[in-house]
């Protein structure tokens, strides 16, 4: 093609030979020479040897920058890996000496990773890796703050910190808008808890080494506490003395009788009748007033005592139920929450037995709620407790249904009677139609299942009317009652004449 310009320049012999690597042609080597018919077989033999020691040469630095590579980085999410974390760790810490100033190390577990691994399948555990990597990347504006160090572990740096619970205020808003992240896994929307240790530079740990062994310290506690996060020093034995003068005081509120119960009402979605009521314990703090149970349950739970202010509870909305039934009031079944520590107890079964034992007709006013993600820890004890229990006449719920990964073929062997939606079922229902599609499906399940179902939280109108359209049997929420003083349900709902109960009946 090119003859005559090659003719023209003085080239009379060409060879062209192809660089092949990994059986692929990535480039040629083209050699000119003056002389005509210069490359015989003897000097093509040599340049082929050449080239192949070429390609060798280029495969090889390929094979080594991905092996750099991958011994910095985590393959699955790009993230850099904990070698790399604990190198760029270091060379912030030499920032913030010189810079006067502290850094924080968070390091990330996602909770229950291994339910969503094992009830969705390794893809999905893949891209709820990616997904999570990408979030903490977006949220941080810094791909090198962020690593991958464990299976469902992650690790984030701050370089900077400022004085006064800087770090403690971010990190909480982080995690607040982590959990509110819909991660979407095989068409469904899931939201992820997380739990966080910290260790602060250079209070916790003089390298990088020992302030990612602290931060791991106080991770572990986390995940042992009630705590969303929890700081390695300072602030978590703050934290713990802050914790210590709460436990003495709910132990005092035992003694003191500062628990109380709030009842809140739950209808029929086509009758508007009564059909139960759920038990809300309260603390009736003497210097603060009541005290919502989301924020004494985990030191309960923690210290040991819920097992005393469980029995409690359920002793007192017996107690109540009784009290209502021998007043010939149309008295419900009161549900009554029973925390994970409870049902793990050995002796919970025998405890419930002698409760009901008090009157015959106790078994019939109780049902115990139990969150689904506890049903599913230790699936084949619970289904052998909760059988026990309900051989006794008592009834079970699923509490907070959607949040905890249920495996459909335990779903279905599960001695319970009624399944609760989740409140954020209920709020995702009208955002739009997957919403709605989603909480059509499980009342869809629950029915096929031969289960009762009952929406959580609703507070509008037109929640109820979809779920009404959608088959629900019940409901609870604010739209109809919020949890009241057992005298105030009491009046407002079990004593005859009853306006709001006979809504929507005619008899
Ligand atoms: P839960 O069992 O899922 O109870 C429902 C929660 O939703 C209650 O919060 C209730 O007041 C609230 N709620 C009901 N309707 C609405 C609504 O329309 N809108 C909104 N925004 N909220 C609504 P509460 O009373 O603060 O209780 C929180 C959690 O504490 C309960 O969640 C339950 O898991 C736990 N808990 C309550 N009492 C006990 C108890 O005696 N023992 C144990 N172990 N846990 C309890
Ligand atoms: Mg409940
Ligand atoms: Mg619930």
């Amino acid at each position: 093609m090119f003859r005559k310009e090659y003719a023209e320049s003085g080239v009379h012999s060409v060879a062209v030979l192809p660089l092949i690597v990994a059986e692929k042609a990535v480039g040629i080597l083209v050699l000119y020479a003056g002389e005509k018919e210069f490359f015989h077989e003897e000097e093509l033999k040599l340049l082929t040897g050449l080239v192949d020691d070429v390609a060798f040469a280029i495969d090889h630095i390929d094979k080594r920058e991905r092996l750099d590579y991958l011994s910095y980085h985590d393959a699955l999410t790009g993230l850099a890996n904990r070698k790399l974390f604990l190198d760029r760790v270091t060379q912030y810490m030499r920032s913030a000496v010189s810079g006067g100033h502290k850094l924080a190390m968070f390091l990330v577990d996602l909770e229950r990773f291994k339910n969503i691994n094992d009830s969705l399948g390794r893809p999905a555990g893949d891209a709820l890796l990616r997904q999570v990597a990408e979030w903490l990347t977006l949220n941080t504006g810094d791909a090198n703050v962020v690593a991958r160090i464990g299976a469902d572990h992650f690790a984030t740096v701050l370089p900077e910190i400022k004085q006064g619970g800087d770090g403690a205020r971010l990190l909480e808003k982080m995690i607040r808008d982590f959990m509110d992240h819909p991660f979407r896994l095989n068409d469904a929307v899931f939201r992820i808890a997380v739990k966080v240790g910290v260790a602060v530079f250079p209070e916790d740990g003089a390298d990088a080494d020992a302030l990612f062994r602290n931060a791991e310290a106080a991770l572990k506690k986390a995940k042992a506490s009630g705590e969303r996060y929890l700081f390695y020093t300072q602030k978590m034995t703050e934290a713990v003395a802050g914790k210590l003068t709460l436990e003495n005081q709910l132990r005092q509120a035992l003694d003191n009788h500062e628990f109380v119960l709030h009842y809140q009402p739950k209808v029929n979605l086509a009758s508007g009748r009564l059909t139960g009521a759920e038990a809300l314990i309260r603390w009736n703090d003497p210097r603060t007033g009541l005290v919502p149970p989301g924020r004494f349950i985990p030191i309960l739970e923690e210290t040991g005592l819920i097992h005393e202010v469980g029995r409690w509870a359920l002793h007192q909305a017996i107690a109540d139920y009784l009290r209502w039934h021998a007043a010939g009031l149309p008295a419900v079944r009161i549900a009554v929450n029973v925390s994970p520590l409870q049902l793990r107890h050995r002796g919970f079964i025998d405890e419930i037995g002698r409760v009901i034992a008090i009157d015959e007709h106790a078994a019939a006013g109780l049902e115990l709620e139990i969150t689904e993600s506890l049903i599913m820890e230790d699936v084949k004890h619970n289904i052998a407790s909760l059988q026990a229990i309900r051989a006794m006449g008592i009834t079970i719920a699923i509490d907070d249904f959607g949040t905890g990964f249920s495996s459909l073929s335990y779903l279905a062997k599960l001695p319970v009677d009624t399944l609760k939606i989740d409140r954020s079922f209920v709020i995702d229902m009208t955002a739009g139609p997957q919403g709605l599609a989603l909480v059509s499906t499980i009342i869809k399940l629950a029915h096929s299942l031969k289960l009762n179902v009952v929406a959580e939280g609703v507070e509008t109108e037109e929640q109820r009317r979809l779920l009404h359209l959608l088959d629900c049997d019940e409901m609870q929420g604010f739209l109809f009652s919020k949890p009241l003083p057992g005298e105030i349900f009491e009046a407002e709902f079990l004593v005859p004449p009853m306006p709001r109960i006979q809504k929507g009946s005619d008899g």
